[in-house]
């Protein structure tokens, strides 16, 4: 049998050891810090996702984050002279009183229609946070509520597509997720890939029956399908909660709210408020008169008015602070949703923000940030060296098929390729094409994509790209385990073959300034992506080939331009572009066994 369950971690300990001292600097990717304490850098991730951040081998991490896992392996972190640091000094065993409990932050996940935006309405209505029933309230992408004065931080976007999303970003922000499903209408494909999303995370979930007020509504009927879905509710022997509500009446959001308190009591999630802020940024827009306005929500540490930081690779200080009831405030303290201004560019969703001690420190951060850029997502060649240098135990696999029956035969033969020390797991398989969410969860959770008489949808196949995400496409069904038990074996090749993906007319040239030339373009055949490599043709003879890292439409810059539209193109490296050139778009593609 392919394995479904996700592991459950057991939060470690801290014992009373002597510790090794450990000088390190101010950020540290995850795989160098695991050299150096000679651990596996997937146990750092896994110990790392129990603090709350997610992260891949390639990720930096900041001293203080990079500190307390040392601690975990018997040593005890310094900071490198000169990395400017703050909040370097040693991280002592009182540090574990410092922890405080923290509220729960929650994402509502579930089939489109089915209640998500009604119910968090509902609940906000209800339960404004700060005793503000019926003020003004403030769209920063999170608000809180105050239920018997424990506080519950709820993300405003809903879905699962927001949520990994996230944490393809590296961020995994949600603490206990909220399944909405209709009770007249029952579990649906949205709701499974919900379900599915939510397990690869790890967090707890909460099953919300909405509807309740409708004259159809069977909340058995839903027990008993997410039961077939492997998600067994307390009635079915499970553990999990299930509230009947309404959306509409107000009821039983009481019960869901006092539900999410006991969850979160369980889960003991505690940050330390006085150690410096880290925080992810969940939305961001640029204000006419304001500047730059971004939402955060503030995972560990207290940000304070004034404070120097770098968000993903922008380096800022926070001017002023707003609270989600729209209040100027100085601080903002572990799971508070706040807007902040003082950044000079625009952010993603899903950035980390970490302060530091000065601009100088955020800088080296930036740079180490930008260094440990890149591809996040693994192709199977990847995980076959993984696997076989015993990095990692399991591989994870996203399936995606034409028809129910091609899952099925699929998850048997699968299933015979796990061996004691190595898994194949399925995280997720549904009928139907390969999706951007899909792509999604394989970055978010390091997996492979495999396609079964399937395709991929345009929009997915770009993000893949840009992510180094692996879809293989099958139409055979040995092929599929054959290359999947080759990767298990540590066997598998990596194998490549330039396509080229279409023809281009230079039709003009034009000076962009600085000696550098863009070239107008007609696309005579195939398409042309910001990817692509480009390899530039007069008389039939090669000129150049190297990468476009220019592609606009009018203004705009644009992802990719198909067969019949005009486009300019900008290369890197070469600028001596005529009237009468031919440039073909290509790029070296993995190919898998099937298709
Ligand atoms: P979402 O797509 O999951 O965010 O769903 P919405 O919150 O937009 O709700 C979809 C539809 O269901 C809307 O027409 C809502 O008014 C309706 N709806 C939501 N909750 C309830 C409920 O508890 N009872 C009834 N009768 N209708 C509801």
């Amino acid at each position: 049998m392919v394995e479904e369950q996700i592991e459950d971690q057991q939060a470690t300990k801290t014992r009373t050891v002597t510790l090794k001292t450990l000088t390190l600097p101010s950020v540290i990717s995850v795989g160098n810090l695991a050299e150096l304490v000679h651990a596996e850098p997937v146990q750092l991730i896994k110990q790392l996702m129990r603090m709350g951040v997610f992260a891949n081998v390639t990720q930096a991490i900041d001293f203080d984050t990079a500190s307390m896992l040392a601690r975990a392996y018997g040593y005890s972190a310094k900071a490198l002279t000169g990395a400017g640091q703050q909040g370097s000094e040693e991280l002592t065993e009182e540090d574990a009183a410092k922890l405080q409990i923290r509220p729960p932050v929650v994402t509502v996940l579930g089939h489109v229609d089915h209640g998500k935006t009604s119910l968090l309405d509902s609940i906000r209505k209800a339960n404004v946070a700060g005793g503000e029933k019926g003020g003004i309230t403030q769209h920063i992408g999170a608000y809180q509520v105050d239920y018997n004065n424990q506080i519950i931080t709820l993300l405003d976007t809903p879905g699962h597509e927001a949520f990994t999303a996230m944490r393809a970003r590296g961020a995994q922000v949600t603490d206990i997720a909220v399944l909405v499903v209709a009770a007249d209408d029952g579990v649906m494909p949205q709701t499974i890939e919900a379900i599915d999303h939510i397990k690869a995370a790890g967090v707890p979930i909460i099953v919300a029956i909405n509807k309740m007020d409708l004259p159809d509504a069977d909340p058995d009927k839903i027990k008993r399908q997410l039961s077939e879905h492997a998600l067994l509710v307390e009635d079915w022997g499970g553990e999990v909660i299930a509230v009947p509500v309404s959306a509409k009446t107000g009821e039983g959001i009481e019960d869901l709210l006092e539900s999410i308190v006991v969850l979160s009591e369980v889960e003991e999630l505690k940050a330390n408020p006085d150690r410096s802020a880290v925080g992810v940024v969940i939305e961001a827009r640029t204000d006419k008169s304001r500047g730059v306005v971004a939402s955060l929500l503030i995972q560990t540490g207290t940000l304070h008015q004034g404070d120097n930081f770098a968000v993903g690779t922008i380096r800022g200080r926070v001017r002023a602070l707003t609270s989600d009831s729209g209040r100027r405030i100085k601080s903002a303290g572990p799971s508070q949703p706040v807007e902040i201004l003082g950044l000079s560019e625009l952010p993603e969703a899903g950035d980390t923000l970490t302060v530091v001690a000065d601009e100088r420190a955020a800088r080296d951060l930036v740079a180490e940030r930008q260094r440990s850029a890149g591809a996040r997502g693994v192709t199977l060649e990847d995980m076959t060296s993984r696997l076989s240098s015993g990095s990692v135990k399991e591989l994870d696999l996203i399936l995606k098929t034409d028809v129910q029956g091609s899952i099925d035969a699929l998850r048997q033969a699968l299933g015979q390729l796990s061996t004691d020390e190595t898994k194949v797991k399925l995280i997720h398989a549904s009928t139907g094409t390969v999706t951007e969410s899909d792509v999604l969860l394989a970055v978010a959770s390091q997996a492979i994509i495999v396609g079964f008489n399937t395709r991929t949808e345009p929009g997915a196949r770009h993000m893949a790209d840009l992510e180094g995400v692996d879809i293989r496409l099958y139409d055979i069904i040995y092929r599929l385990t054959e290359d999947i038990e080759a990767a298990m074996a540590g066997l598998l090749e990596p194998k490549q073959e330039d396509i080229v993906e279409g023809k281009l007319e230079i039709r003009a040239v034009f000076s962009i300034g600085k000696g550098k030339a863009s070239a107008g373009c007609y696309v005579t055949d195939g398409q042309v992506g910001r990817g692509s490599m480009a390899r530039v043709l007069r008389g039939g003879k090669e000129l150049f080939d190297g990468p476009i890292i220019g592609l606009k439409r009018f203004k705009d810059d644009v992802r990719q331009v198909t067969n019949g539209y005009e486009c300019g193109l900008t290369l890197d490296g070469f600028n001596e572009f005529q009237e009468g050139d031919v440039i073909e778009a290509h790029r070296l593609q993995r190919v898998g066994g099937g298709s």
